[in-house]
């Protein structure tokens, strides 16, 4: 056991989040303090935050080393909290400094609790009643014994401030000061719940079995969109909260927690706690402490919610777990669905991985036996998988310039006829990827970086999708200075909206694609619309893929499913399967049957023969196995470095450097390939160089990279990253 309490003026070790990579040393402040204590210490000229880490290490002079200011009236880091972030840490190669930054992503977590107004049911009713007065107090009255701000009060009783101001002066309702940090309304396990069908219930007895039994595992659980998935882990999350333990919920897409939202409150009464980037900073701080008190029993958020201080965790489910957006591409590198499975595994909490197409990584869990698996067979109600079927784009007659075939066309006008949508799915943003000067060849590009610019004509810009520069359209080429000479190659679903419009004058055709949004409030309430009949076409990228229900959508028109066929992924074929099922799976989710068709030049490819057949077990089994042979993940360990810098020779010199000093990676057996240009061979004007470790699975991969990389002195602005199990390869 180490020791967990100091006296005043013993030597701790404190954790900062200040890029320094050690754990400083301090004296116990008056009172003394415990391992894990929240701290406020002095560094420099300055006070910053951290966390009592364990003993000091007394290499300092005893007399110089400085006092902790206070101890933070927060709860305390608990263990398993510090063991999962050092695991993380050592996991992802990642300073505990930077880990700790994460885990501490609310501001003004030590300043005192704020004060606010509240008000709640006061004592007589005031002599005067009117109709307005009398909404105020049914409003207390039915919430029992919940307390109000002013807003919610006025807002949900349907008047005006004045009104409740008015009672206060009565005395009919009380006015209190109240910390503003409030904890979340309770939540009730048996508030909403649904008849479930035989399948659902068999799944979610096993589930709650999981839950209630307190210990960890990770469960799959697969099954078709709209097969009843969420149905079944919200009984999870019940089994959960009844045996008095906190849930999260862990979406890919911040679009989604609206929706998403409004279903934890139907089935449980109350509102969560919400954790994303779209949350105000205020309310951050209070659901961090909430959290940490236990006064939160569910939150639902994106992946940095999982490095909250929760009190009792006893599930995190992960929504779409082969959703990429769950790898967290800069800063610290990590994988919120492996993070998710390691911090349950030190919690003994359960994980349950949701999604209607897997991660192959998942998939080879199961096989490995160290995953359980549970599958939803059917959708619920009359709906069923849409039929699918390839259009073979060499024998369909389309104009240059256009895109959408005659077979595409005649299913599209049945569905106009029947009243019924359709979907016109194309994974590119904007009007057109190229833009090409007819005279010189020359294609616009990014000035900061290898890539082009794609043109936005709603914004009437062009824009850069690696680093988000925008410049206005010009009017000549900038290269031969040729006047209206500059066309847009290639599709984008601003493009294919004109073209819809023009193929179907009288329909009602909209574009559905984030950047035409100015927020997601505005987003979600024009795709409410949409989804109760407000288009007869939509025209969508990947944002619809993503679980948004149509009930009135039965065709599905794929423009281009050969388009993820041609990255140098090693999981292109994995993407291009999920991506196109999910798709599909937009598709007749009411009564009426769906169709997917898919416009391909290579109907012929495995890939897109498994995607029509719908054989899963047939496509992972002979992906796994080509997988296996590579020796690539999941069967093998691989390793991204990433060297990028303004001075292109520095990036190749120390690139040249490491693949020929690189002992400690050839001694547990790692291969080294590179360093080449990465993909991408230049972002925001710096360089990258990109080289890449391949080693078995066994081998103890991360210390011999840290071993590898200690060995070389970078010059300063150039940056090193070490990517472990990446997922893009740009
Ligand atoms: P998935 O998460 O697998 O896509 P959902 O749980 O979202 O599926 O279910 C799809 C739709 O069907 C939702 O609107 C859901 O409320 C509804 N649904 C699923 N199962 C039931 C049930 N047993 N009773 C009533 N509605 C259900
Ligand atoms: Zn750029």
């Amino acid at each position: 056991m180490t020791q967990t309490h100091f006296d005043q003026g013993d030597l701790i070790g404190v954790l900062t989040t200040q890029p320094l990579d050690r754990v400083l040393d301090y004296k116990a402040p008056e009172g003394g303090c415990f391992v894990g204590a929240f701290v406020e210490v002095p560094l420099g000229p300055r006070k910053v935050v951290g966390v009592v880490w364990g003993k000091g290490r007394g290499d300092w002079d005893y007399n110089k080393v400085r006092s902790v200011i206070r101890v933070l009236d927060v709860a305390p880091m608990r263990d398993e909290m510090r063991q999962f972030l050092e695991r993380a840490a050592d996991y992802t190669l990642t300073p505990m400094s930077a880990m700790l930054r994460l885990a501490t992503r609310a501001p003004g977590l030590g300043d005192p609790p704020s004060m606010r107004k509240v008000y709640r049911l006061g004592g007589d009713p005031p002599a005067r009643m009117t109709d307005a007065r009398g909404k105020v107090l049914a409003v207390l009255r039915d919430y029992g014994g919940l307390s109000f701000t002013l807003k919610e009060l006025a807002e949900t009783a349907g008047v005006t401030s004045s009104v409740v101001k008015g009672l206060v002066k009565t005395g009919a309702v009380a006015e209190e000061d109240a910390p503003r940090d409030t904890p979340f309304p309770l939540l009730d396990p048996d508030y909403g719940s649904k008849d479930l069908t035989a399948d659902q219930q068999a799944g979610a007895k096993v589930l709650r079995e999981a839950v209630t039994a307190g210990t960890y595992g990770t469960t799959l659980l697969k099954g078709v969109t709209g097969s009843g998935k969420t149905e079944v882990y919200l009984e999870a999350v019940a089994a959960c909260l009844s045996a008095g333990r906190q849930a999260l919920v862990l979406l890919p897409e911040i679009a989604l927690t609206g929706e998403f939202i409004d279903r934890v409150e139907a089935r449980f009464g109350m509102k969560p706690a919400e954790w994303h980037s779209g949350v105000t900073a205020t309310e951050r701080r209070r659901v961090w402490r909430m959290v940490g008190q236990g006064q939160a029993q569910l939150v639902v958020g994106a992946r940095s919610a999982l490095f909250l201080p929760y009190r009792q965790l006893g599930l995190i489910v992960v929504d779409e777990e082969h959703d990429t957006s769950y790898k967290q591409e800069d800063g610290v590198l990590y994988n919120a669905r492996d993070m998710a499975v390691l911090r349950a595994s030190l919690n003994a909490a359960q994980v349950v991985l949701a999604s209607a197409t897997p991660s192959l990584e998942s998939w080879a869990n199961v096989e490995a036996g160290k995953y359980a698996r549970l599958e939803l067979t059917s959708r619920f109600g009359e709906a069923v998988m849409p039929s699918m079927a390839a259009i073979d784009m060499r024998s369909e007659e389309v104009k240059s310039g256009h895109w959408v075939s005659p077979t595409l066309q005649g299913a599209i006008r049945a569905r106009i006829e029947k009243g019924e949508q359709s979907l016109i799915f194309l994974n590119r943003r904007g009007y057109a990827p190229i833009t090409l000067c007819r005279a010189c060849g020359h294609q616009i590009g990014c000035d900061q970086c290898d890539a082009r610019m794609v043109e936005h004509r709603f914004l009437k810009r062009l824009m850069c999708h690696q680093c988000g520069e925008t410049k206005p359209m010009p009017t000549v080429c900038p290269s031969c200075e040729a006047e209206d000479k500059l066309s847009a190659v290639g599709p984008g679903v601003e493009r294919m909206g004109e073209e819809v419009t023009a193929l179907f004058p009288d329909a009602r055709v909209v574009v559905l694609s984030s950047d035409l949004y100015g927020s997601a409030r505005a987003m979600k309430a024009h795709i409410a619309e949409i989804a109760e009949g407000g288009a007869d076409i939509i025209i969508g990228t990947q944002l619809v893929a993503k679980g948004h229900n149509f009930p009135k959508l039965t065709l599905v028109g794929v423009i281009d499913a050969d388009l993820g066929l041609q990255g140098s992924d090693l999981r292109a074929a994995e993407r291009t399967f999920q991506l196109m099922r999910q798709v599909a799976g937009r598709a007749g989710r009411a009564a009426a049957p769906g169709e997917a068709l898919m416009q391909t030049y290579q109907p012929e490819h495995p890939v897109i023969r498994a995607i029509i057949a719908g054989d899963e077990e047939q496509f992972w089994a002979a992906e796994a196995a080509e997988r296996k042979q590579a020796g690539v993940p999941p069967y093998g360990r691989m390793a991204g470095i990433v060297l990028s810098s303004p001075n292109v020779q520095e990036v190749f010199d120390l690139g040249t450097e490491m693949a020929r000093r690189s002992e400690p990676l050839r001694r547990i057996g790692a291969q080294v390939f590179g360093p080449a240009p990465a993909p991408i061979a230049r972002i925001r004007g710096r360089h990258r160089v990109r080289l890449l470790v391949k080693a078995e699975k066994s081998a103890p991969l991360q210390r011999a990279l840290a071993d590898w990389a200690a060995q070389f002195k970078l010059p300063t602005n150039l940056r090193l990253s070490i990517d472990i199990d990446p997922q893009s390869f740009y």
